[in-house]
């Protein structure tokens, strides 16, 4: 009002009207962006609840791991595994929720690791915070493959910007993702032929909690049923801590890559991983995998208990002849030290279980390794 009062003051017909009316696009355009703010700040207002409400999701699931692991008859090495993976649980809880409140049935967007920038740093941030507050073992990066272990800290992909080509960008203690020379998976070729030791399973049928972390789905097995399960790799003993899904397959075997794939994390007393992995192919309904596939857990955060015991002995195929090599965690941080064990025979699955698991996580599969000159032994016979 002050600008129409003074430009009329010095009169002038119609080059006063042409100012006038530049003066109301001017008007006009500054409205229109003050309300893309307004918009963008809702948005923004929005964002934040969900984060809000991702932070005390996954507070409450902190508080709950916690409290199992004070009644946790094993307060080992497994235990603090366990952490571990309820740290990733808690970070990423935030992405899944808010991906899945976002998207719709669309499966190429289900897997969590599709979030924005923004999510992705807030996320970071959470994940810190959730850290602090909990008690970590310091031997958090060798305690669990895939580890589901120290993944918590940083909210790390296998697509994007925080995708599997820029792990060792996202924290100091991921450089063995891009310095290690022995890394996991590889294609799996020109093994050697060997009459290997047999592996042993000890494998009893157990209590079975279900977490979707927000990387993989996983079956922690056994903790806390006061039976443990184990396996014997060369005289030494490893007991089971975890199993869980990469689709599709990360090892390949002559460049071809399987539908899936199932790893299963054992640890010895001296801390040393080895994990056995099975691949998944469609054919028949795997009903050994139904009380996991019945639960699966839609967001990153939630866990199931599954009723009563599961048998982890059908999950793994008939034949237990394995290639065998020395390898890492397929996730950050990447350490290397682990011993591999993929077993020979593929087990199947149906085309509709890998549908359902690909609702939950499209690909959650890091790209084969080189193989820098490291042996692959390939077993010929199991038994006397
Ligand atoms: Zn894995």
């Amino acid at each position: 009002m002050n600008i129409d009062s003074k430009w009329a003051s010095r009169g002038g017909g119609l080059v006063i009207g042409a100012l006038l009316l530049g003066i109301y696009l001017l008007v006009a355009v500054g409205c229109s962006s003050g309300s893309a703010d307004a918009s963008a700040s809702s948005q923004s207002s929005r964002s934040e609840s969900k984060i809000l409400r991702a932070l005390s999701a996954s507070d409450t699931t902190s508080s709950r791991e916690s409290a199992s692991h004070e009644t946790a008859s094993d307060a080992g090495h497994s235990t603090s595994a366990d952490s571990e993976s309820s740290h990733e649980t808690a970070a990423d809880g935030q992405a899944a929720v808010v991906s899945h409140e976002t998207t719709s049935d669309t499966v190429s967007i289900s897997n969590p690791v599709h979030s924005t920038a923004s999510e992705t740093s807030d996320h970071a941030d959470t994940a810190t915070e959730s850290h602090a507050t909990t008690d970590v073992g310091g031997d958090s990066a060798e305690t669990t493959e895939e580890a589901h272990a120290s993944g918590g800290e940083i909210h790390w992909g296998y697509t994007g910007s925080n995708g599997q080509n820029y792990w060792s960008d996202q924290s100091a203690d991921y450089t063995s993702c891009v310095d290690g020379s022995a890394q996991s998976p590889i294609d799996i070729k020109d093994a050697r032929l060997a009459d290997l030791e047999d592996l042993e399973f000890h494998y009893s049928p157990s209590m079975m909690t279900v977490v979707n972390n927000g990387h993989t789905i996983q079956a922690n097995y056994g903790s806390e049923s006061g039976e443990s399960s184990w396996m014997v790799l060369n005289g030494n003993e490893y007991e089971l801590l975890q199993f869980h899904y990469h689709r599709p397959s990360e090892h390949t075997i002559n460049g071809h890559q399987a539908a899936m794939e199932m790893h299963l994390v054992h640890k010895d007393a001296e801390g040393k991983l080895a994990v056995v992995g099975v691949l998944l192919e469609p054919g028949a309904h795997n009903t050994s995998l139904d009380p996991i596939w019945d639960v699966l857990p839609d967001h990153a955060g939630d866990e199931v208990t599954v009723d009563g015991l599961f048998d982890v002995n059908k999950v793994l195929p008939q034949d237990r002849r394995t290639f065998r090599y020395p390898g890492s965690l397929t996730t950050p941080p990447c350490s290397e030290g682990v011993s591999w064990l993929l077993m020979k025979t593929p087990v199947s699955l149906s085309q509709a279980q890998v549908d359902e698991f690909k609702e939950h996580y499209f690909f959650n599969a890091r790209y084969t390794q080189p193989l820098n000159g490291r042996e692959i032994f390939e077993d010929i016979s199991v038994g006397d």
